[in-house]
């Protein structure tokens, strides 16, 4: 019995059913694989071109080595070559992204979803599970409507917490801890960041491509960098590089909540990630030597909205947009600074609502990631983004649910002498 028809949860029916095992596949919506329908953008970014290892280094020490048995098991290769026996053909995008080759995410849900059906397969839509008791050998999951269903052998892969809309509401937390099972408290991960200084809203609907930022506390430390493409918001910032570094802004929050101080951090944004500090230093000299004397937006070649260079100078304390030849070397030199870290105070995440992840979720501990058997309980498997594992954008998490789906698949059909 598996509980939740996402990404996991269907990757492991069809595992499980075509090998023959007889399975039941129980899902709280009226349809199965809602979040694949409405990940990356309707596109599904279903997985990375990055090979295991350098995928798993994505999710974080504990995370890649909790990860490492099922990413060698079923690689993001691996995961390319199932959809394309299923007719799905992919292809590569930037940022070492993979995509079905139609870019409807529909075709990877329906891809699953048939190969489910045809393995035999039983879905059973607009069932939720309300809970879940150890009975003798069996598992008995009470549901909100009709009779408890016992199974030898149970899969709870029911998600996180965040995107509600999509059927998850954080259900399966509470289960894992009625089995006193530790759970790592839930917080949203991959979501935009909460910025309440107006000089921010006000460059809403600007988007770096190439940018470089770095999560500082307010301590100074850096806690995380990446380079990624960037947006202002009219609430703050948004795009994969503000978005990555989300989860540790509100997994600290959440565990400062008992705290009289939430903390908070700085995202400082290297505009120009592709120099450095010197060649543009360099670059601002060379053009205060052309002639004209161009203002600074023109003199950086218009790389930059006018909006945005007009930001960073006053950010730098100095006139907006000046002419170049106008800039002294004491500007000059708070312009590089500011170019190459652009502040922004971060007071936290637009939260679950918004989150593509949950980070938080079942202790790694509890789970032996070779199997993804819970420890204390055989024939009890969790996997998928109900575990505390979360990466980045990137076709990270799907890798993550399908790798693990299929471990549990395998150990499960081994278990039961089915394989
Ligand atoms: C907007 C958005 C875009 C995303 N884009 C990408 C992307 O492009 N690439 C990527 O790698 N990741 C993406 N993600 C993340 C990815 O969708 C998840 O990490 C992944 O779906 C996790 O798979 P899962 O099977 O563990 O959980 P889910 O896919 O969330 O499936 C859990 C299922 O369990 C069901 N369920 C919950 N509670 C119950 C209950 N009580 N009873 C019965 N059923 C229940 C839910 O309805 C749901 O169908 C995106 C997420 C969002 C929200």
């Amino acid at each position: 019995m598996i509980v939740g028809a996402g990404a996991a949860g269907m990757w492991a029916a069809q595992a499980c059913a075509r090998a023959g095992a007889s399975v039941l596949l129980l899902e709280k919506t009226k349809r199965t694989g809602t979040k694949i329908l409405a990940s990356g953008g309707t596109r599904c970014n279903l997985t990375t071109t990055l090979d295991s290892n350098k995928a798993g280094r994505l999710f974080g020490p504990a995370g890649e080595r909790f990860l490492r048995p099922a990413l060698r098991n079923l690689t993001p290769q691996g995961v390319v070559d199932q959809f394309e026996a299923w007719g799905v053909p992919c292809v590569t995008a930037d940022l070492e992204k993979i995509f079905p080759e139609s870019q409807k995410a529909k075709d990877v849900r329906d891809a699953m979803e048939l190969a489910a059906r045809q393995a035999g397969v039983e879905i059973r839509p607009n069932t939720r599970v309300m809970g879940i008791e150890r009975v003798l050998d069996r598992y008995r999951l009470t549901l909100e409507e009709g009779e408890p269903i016992e199974a030898l052998t149970l899969m709870l892969c029911s998600g996180g917490q965040s995107f509600p809309g999509s059927g998850t509401t954080g259900d399966g937390y509470a289960w894992l801890r009625s089995l006193d099972l530790k759970v790592a408290p839930p917080y949203p991960a991959l979501a935009p960041l909460r910025s309440s200084e107006a000089w921010v809203h006000e460059l809403s609907g600007i988007a770096l491509q190439d940018a470089e930022v770095r999560l500082l506390n307010s301590a100074g430390k850096e806690l995380m960098r990446r380079r990624r493409p960037v947006m202002f918001t009219h609430k703050g910032l948004s795009g994969p590089a503000a978005m990555d570094v989300s989860g540790i802004v509100a997994r600290e929050q959440e565990r400062a909540r008992f705290d009289s101080r939430v903390p908070h951090f700085t995202l400082s944004i290297d505009l120009c990630a592709d120099q450095t500090w010197e060649q543009l230093r360099d670059e601002l000299i060379e053009a205060s030597r052309a002639s004209g004397s161009p203002r600074l937006a023109r003199a950086l070649g218009s790389r930059f909205p006018r909006r945005l260079v007009e930001a960073v100078c006053a950010q730098a304390g100095v006139p907006p947009n000046p002419p170049i030849a106008q800039v002294s070397k004491a500007m000059r030199h708070k312009l590089v600074e500011t170019f190459k870290g652009l502040c922004v105070l971060v007071e936290g995440t637009l939260g679950f609502d918004v989150a593509e992840v949950t980070g938080g979720g079942l202790d790694l501990k509890e789970v032996n990631p070779r199997t993804m058997e819970v420890n204390r309980y055989p024939g009890l498997y969790v996997f998928g983004e109900l575990l505390d594992v979360d990466g980045p954008i990137g076709g990270f998490n799907f890798q993550a649910a399908f790798s693990t789906a299929q471990l549990a698949a395998q150990h499960a059909l081994s278990s039961s002498g089915i394989q």
